[in-house]
């Protein structure tokens, strides 16, 4: 039986015990890349999607699968590159897949250490330094010269694609290459939330906060997500305690300061603040320029002085918009073979700015969302059971997962805290409903209208 045969019979069986959408979701673009006697290892699109796969489907998985191939005892799950279609002639849609294909792999496999889960791409040598982030990058080298000592806990906070999970494993690949017996774990909130709640199903809990109480250092990234979950907070805070009695030193990043993390408990707030608190904010245009010219470095590629203060120019919020901006231009050059001029540059980031993902923002989307329904912003994000609330919330959250690129959980957040799994559950719906609801259909389409023609965006 081939990969291709036996990954079929496999996805036959799930679809049938699961819903359309579902099914679509945990499935789509999965594929058998590799298989021995005792293994089949599965690729999957990102690393959202391996996580679910491992955490809820694995055991039916491999029951299905050794249903036609007895002798295999496990399945592993791999982020891949989805397959490049054949080039096409739109030069803005080959980027664009070239873009894309490059961020469905944030790090390659090969990056990523298995005990420690440390990225080795982030080293303070890449990271660039401007008065945005002087202060949280002196105080994580601070930490690595004294690591649970000077500043416990070190917390850091800023918006999206600010630098926070690179200076996180920064720290950590430093401390780690200096002394390869440390005990250093690194880990994002969402999956320390998954992994409690899978010790607590398997009742292994006592044993797994025994493993974190005997860590050098932890790290827990987006710390936001733990708000709102009891359960997970009750585990941080003995962890924490443990952790910091013996003076090892414990690590957070959040999208905000913890007197503004909403729905978390006081005695880790106060924890939270009792170290060291640093902030990252927008790199200034020249701290901009470093960073684009530091990648270009990286990459091999160079550019006229002219092209990279472009690109500073324009994008100006996040860098990792920055960096993909430089990387559009990049694949451009790959495809032409040549440098283009900065005329090229604007159509290429002009292409690169108006394609769907960037034309709108969450604000935007909430805000039509609400006129379209006539209640206001704040009746989307509070807990209100109302008919009147619940559908456009969930029409809310369905068009922030189709027309931006935010995760789910970062869609509950933005709509007063919601749990991903209520996100998931409404886009399903929605999408579900979609198919074969036209009046239903139509909103979407005049909603959408609204959300593109907008003027405040
Ligand atoms: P955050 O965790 O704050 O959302 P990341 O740490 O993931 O942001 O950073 C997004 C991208 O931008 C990463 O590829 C990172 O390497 C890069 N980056 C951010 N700040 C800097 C910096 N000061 N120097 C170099 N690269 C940076
Ligand atoms: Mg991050």
């Amino acid at each position: 039986m081939t990969n291709e045969e036996l990954w079929k019979a496999v996805l036959g069986e799930m679809e049938l015990s699961l819903s359309r959408a579902t099914f679509i979701t945990w499935f789509k673009n999965t594929v058998i890349i590799a298989r021995d006697r005792n293994s089949v290892v599965v690729s999957v699109p990102n690393g959202f999607i391996k996580e679910w796969l491992e955490n809820k489907f694995n055991k039916k998985i491999l029951q299905s699968i050794r249903t036609l191939s007895p002798e295999v005892r496990e399945v592993k799950y791999a982020v891949g590159r989805p397959k490049p279609e054949t080039l096409k002639h739109d030069i803005s849609k080959v980027i664009l897949e070239k873009e894309l294909e490059e961020k469905s792999t944030p790090a390659d496999d090969q990056d990523i250490d298995s005990v420690t889960n440390l990225n080795k791409r982030y080293s303070f040598e890449s990271f660039i330094v401007g008065s945005n982030n002087e202060l949280a990058h002196a105080a994580s080298q601070g930490v690595t010269k004294s690591p649970g000592r000077m500043y416990n806990p070190l917390f850091l906070y800023g918006g999206v694609g600010l630098g926070k999970t690179h200076l996180l494993h920064a720290i950590g690949n430093k401390l780690f290459s200096e002394n390869r017996a440390r005990r250093v774990l690194y880990t994002s909130a969402e999956r320390f939330t998954v992994d409690i709640v899978e010790a607590i199903r398997n009742k292994t809990i006592e044993e797994f906060k025994n493993n974190c109480s005997k860590l050098d250092l932890l790290m827990i990234d987006d710390i936001q997500f733990i708000a709102a979950k009891e359960k997970t907070q009750e585990i941080v805070f003995s962890v924490f305690n443990e952790l910091y009695g013996k003076n090892k030193q414990i690590i957070l990043s959040s999208d905000r300061p913890p007197q503004a993390i909403a729905a978390l408990e006081e005695r880790l707030r106060s924890r939270f603040q009792g170290g060291m608190i640093a902030d990252i904010g927008i790199p200034d245009y020249e701290t901009r320029l470093a960073i684009l010219r530091a990648k270009c470095n990286l990459k091999n590629q160079s550019f006229e002085d002219d092209v990279l203060s472009y690109i500073a120019t324009h994008i100006q919020k996040n860098v990792r918009e920055i960096e993909g901006a430089l990387n559009r231009v990049i694949a451009f050059s790959q495809i032409y073979n040549r440098v283009p001029d900065v005329k090229e540059v604007k159509n290429i980031l002009n292409a690169y700015l108006t394609t769907p993902y960037r034309k709108t923002s969450p604000q935007t989307i909430l805000k039509s969302v609400a006129d379209f329904y006539s209640i206001s912003i704040n009746d989307l994000l509070k807990r209100s059971r109302k008919k009147e609330v619940v559908k456009p919330r969930q029409i809310a959250m369905f068009l922030l997962r189709e027309e931006t690129k935010l995760s789910f959980p970062e869609i509950g957040q933005k709509l007063g805290g919601r749990d991903h799994s209520t996100v998931i559950h409404a886009c399903e719906k929605i999408r579900g409903e979609s198919a074969g609801d036209e009046p239903l259909k139509q909103e979407l389409v005049l909603i959408k209208e609204r959300v593109y023609n907008s003027l405040d965006r």
